[in-house]
């Protein structure tokens, strides 16, 4: 007997009969006399349409209040499915956020876990009742709802299957494991069997949505082991090979590249005319930092008479328009010439631990984008990552012909 905790996304409780057949899931662990603890997503579209619902009101809304809407749609998949395991002679009951508690910063709307209290889930486990937990959403020191971030009930049952001790955490979703990169834009995708906690870590914080970052953090952090596997599949969860999230000595054979991952959600911004003087870069970011505003790619080059250059860096879309905010009334202290911005832009990443002992990894990237006549505009590398900012209209060429030229093809 084993203790398991399974998440399902957002597809996969999409409708009431998709709710119906998750129940199925849940049922022949139990059947199979284990402790289950389930973690849900609210129905898929519903996230982004309470989303939209904030906005159409406010441009720049209350985060609290945000988490106060957005969480509901979770509430409303927790209970259902409760209903649905009790209507297969299944004890379960729900579980908020809050009821647990899943304890949490008062970051509203992209809060991290600071602990989960398990307690009463683990006598009633112990009597064999299934627990379904809303996922993505959490209790704030400030006494209020919270939410993650999007995608967050990853990581809600990767920090529930810490607590509990569960000898594995499940992700059910829309695709049967992770692959090379994303199957729906390269058909010619490989479904991957394993991969390394910090491979993984890389992929999602690179834009691969199929875990959310912070998940993969934390399982590497706690030594849980994670599943990627489908809902759709007929067979039970330890039976299905879907991919496997492990550490790197559980790899015979490590590829160089072992995949590539995207993301659309990032805007460029460029300063023009910066003074090119010791403390400049200080000035500009420090007021980003102080907004809460992540930089993620930066470029700033050498001007060539010593006086003035340009500033390039990344930030994520949805901050776009606060960051220009930032920047403007930072002006007098900044004192550059002008603003530039570009959302139609995307980050492509190669990523593989075999980087660290093989050469040659990005010349490859920027030949095979320099064939296809893909400007890059931005360049990043890391111990076991290479990314380059390209016009949003290449996304698909660029991941075909990368997938191709680093051997990744299904054969
Ligand atoms: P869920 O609603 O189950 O959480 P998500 O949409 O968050 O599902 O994540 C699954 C999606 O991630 C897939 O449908 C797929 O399009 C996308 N994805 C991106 N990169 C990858 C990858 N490397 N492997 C598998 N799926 C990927
Ligand atoms: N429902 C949330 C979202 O769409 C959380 C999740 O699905 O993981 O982002
Ligand atoms: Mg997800």
């Amino acid at each position: 007997m084993a203790r398991i905790v399974q998440k399902f996304g957002g597809t996969s409780v999409g409708d009431i009969d998709r709710i119906k057949n998750v129940a199925r899931k849940v049922e022949a662990e139990v059947k199979a006399g284990h402790q289950v603890a389930v973690v849900v997503s609210a129905m898929s579209g519903v996230t982004n349409q309470l989303v939209a619902y904030c906005r159409q009101i406010s441009g720049l809304y209350d985060a609290r209040e945000y988490d106060a809407v957005v969480a509901s749609g979770e509430q409303v998949t927790s209970g259902l499915l409760a209903i649905a395991l009790q209507e297969l002679g299944i004890p379960a009951r729900s579980w908020q956020g809050w009821q647990l508690p899943m304890r949490t910063d008062d970051v509203h709307a992209k809060a991290r876990i600071l602990g989960v209290d398990t307690t009463e889930i683990e006598t009633r486990l112990a009597r064999g009742e299934v627990a379904v937990v809303a996922g993505f959403q959490g209790l704030g020191t400030d006494g209020r709802i919270t939410t993650l971030g999007r995608g967050g009930s990853d990581t809600s049952a990767v920090a529930l299957a810490a607590a509990l001790n569960a000898e594995r955490c499940d992700i059910y979703t829309d695709v049967d494991g992770v692959y090379t990169t994303d199957p729906r834009i390269v058909t010619k995708a490989r479904k991957l069997s394993r991969i390394t906690y910090e491979e993984m870590l890389e992929m999602a914080s690179q834009g691969a949505k199929v875990l959310q970052t912070r998940s993969v953090e934390m399982a590497m952090n706690h030594r849980v082991r994670v599943q990627v596997l489908s809902s759709f599949a007929e067979a039970r969860g330890s039976e299905i090979p879907g991919t496997l999230v492990v550490d790197e000595e559980e790899i015979m054979e490590q590829e160089v590249v072992s995949g590539i991952a995207y993301s659309r959600d990032e805007a460029k911004i460029t300063l023009l005319g910066v003074a090119d003087r010791p403390g400049v870069a200080a000035a500009i970011f420090g007021p980003l930092a102080e907004a809460s505003i992540n930089v993620d790619m930066i470029v700033q080059n050498i001007s060539e008479n010593g006086s003035l250059t340009d500033m390039t860096f990344t930030v994520a879309k949805t901050e776009l328009e606060r960051t220009r905010q930032v920047l403007e009334q930072a002006r007098a202290l900044l004192d550059y010439r002008s603003i530039r911005t570009d959302a139609n832009v995307v980050k492509v990443s190669v990523i593989g631990v075999g980087m660290r002992s093989h050469t040659g990894v990005a010349q490859r990237m920027f030949r095979t984008l320099a064939e296809k006549g893909i400007n890059i505009q931005v360049i990043t590398t890391s111990e076991i990552k290479v990314s380059v900012l390209i016009a949003e209209e290449y996304t698909e060429l660029a991941l075909r012909a990368l997938h191709t030229a680093y051997g990744l093809d299904r054969a």
